[in-house]
């Protein structure tokens, strides 16, 4: 089998674990890391016995593929670059900073016939990839996604950096249109939006209530469906599936509620008339492996990504409703109120004091 040449353009946090992995797989040559910290660069390099470069036009016809995992900022010049050289991309999440820009992406893609890919990684997510084998219809979804602030991408908020995973793995479940968008936000270290909460309702009645914060005190990413088939929950973190239905005896007999059976209820509820079962994804590879591996393959066969560029778009046209919905949002129910994630109603004092009456 040849190998394929393929280059990491931004070896920052994420970009270095691109790199990495890449540099693993029997069928790849990672040619190049590229940079425009130089330092940054060559110490991947070296690491990885690959070559640093300071800009990705250097690297524009020596490789098959790229991995563009530069702030969202340059997602779109650096991947439209390799596009119109006829090279596929893999490009992190979120696609780009707008959608005329994501469309353009799609487009040079589709031009070239090559594959465009973009990096919603929960797809790939052991845990997620066995709950897309089960014949679910959600019709109550409730997302949580918290993590501490890191300080990175700071050039987006909440919603595009963390809630649009949600976002996506939505649209993948339920399929669009979303009928309805209502979310609040607030930004409490005052630039982009930190914390926000968005109610969508779905065209096929579907709720969802999604939830992201980037200033938590401890890692939280998980999905609960509720649905006719039962229910289903995923720990994202521990790439774990429980999944719940109804048992045989429930389905036949309904529940036995004379006094021997209430009596035992409360041991009986699981197991006796809702059968649970975990699926543990985590002896499987982890996420990102699973997708640079599928993003190879696609290369090699030309075949459709899992998650392609129109993903991608349809994503982050949901995440702008999510956000103008924000930004449009009366705080006290008054049009002329403040509104959005940062001109908030003024605090009526701190919050580790009492108020007056209470105080006294
Ligand atoms: P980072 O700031 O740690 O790294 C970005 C690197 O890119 C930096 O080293 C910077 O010097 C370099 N860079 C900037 N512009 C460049 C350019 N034009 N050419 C070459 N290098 C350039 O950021 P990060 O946390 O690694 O995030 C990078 C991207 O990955 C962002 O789009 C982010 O949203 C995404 N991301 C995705 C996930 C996920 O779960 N899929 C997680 C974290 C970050």
């Amino acid at each position: 089998m040849t190998r394929l040449r393929l280059a990491v353009i931004g070896v920052g946090h994420l970009g270095q674990h691109h790199a990495r992995i890449l540099a693993t797989m029997p069928d790849v040559d990672l040619v190049g890391v590229v940079d425009h910290n130089i330092d940054q660069a060559n110490n991947v390099a070296r690491k990885l016995r690959s070559r640093a470069f300071e800009s990705h036009e250097q690297l524009l016809n020596q490789v098959d593929a790229v991995s563009v995992v530069t702030p969202t900022s340059y997602h779109h010049s650096v991947a439209a670059d390799f596009l119109k050289n006829g090279v596929p991309v893999l490009v992190e999440k979120p696609v780009c900073r707008t959608v005329a820009e994501a469309d353009d992406l799609i487009h040079l893609a589709a031009d070239a016939n090559i594959p465009l890919q973009v990096g919603h990684i929960e797809r790939f997510n052991p845990a997620f990839e066995e709950l897309v084998k089960r014949p679910i219809r959600p019709k109550f979804v409730e997302a949580e996604r918290h993590g501490p602030f890191t300080g990175r991408s700071v050039d987006i908020g909440a919603v595009l950096d963390l809630m649009i995973h949600d976002l996506d793995l939505l649209l993948a479940l339920i399929g669009g249109p979303v009928d309805d968008v209502h979310a609040v936000g607030a930004s409490v270290f005052g630039g982009h939006e930190d914390m926000v909460n968005a109610r969508l309702l779905f065209a096929n009645g579907c709720v969802a209530h999604v939830t992201a914060s980037r200033i938590a005190a401890r890692p939280k990413r998980r999905l609960r469906i509720w649905a006719s088939e039962g229910y289903a929950g995923i720990d994202f973190v521990t790439r774990k599936l429980t999944l719940v239905q109804q048992s045989e005896e429930l389905r036949r007999h309904g529940l036995r509620l004379d006094p021997v059976s209430k009596a035992r209820l409360k041991d009986e509820v699981f197991g006796r008339y809702l059968e649970v079962r975990s699926v543990d994804g985590d002896r499987k590879w982890d996420q990102l492996t699973n997708e640079l591996r599928h993003f190879v393959e696609c290369v090699r066969t030309g075949a459709r990504p899992r998650v392609t560029g129109e993903d991608g778009r349809d994503a982050l046209a949901l995440a702008e409703r999510v956000l103008n919905s924000v930004r449009n949002h009366h705080w006290n129910g008054d049009e002329n109120g403040p509104t959005g994630a940062n001109d908030m109603p003024k605090p009526a004092g701190k919050l580790f004091e009492r108020a007056q009456s209470e105080a006294a």
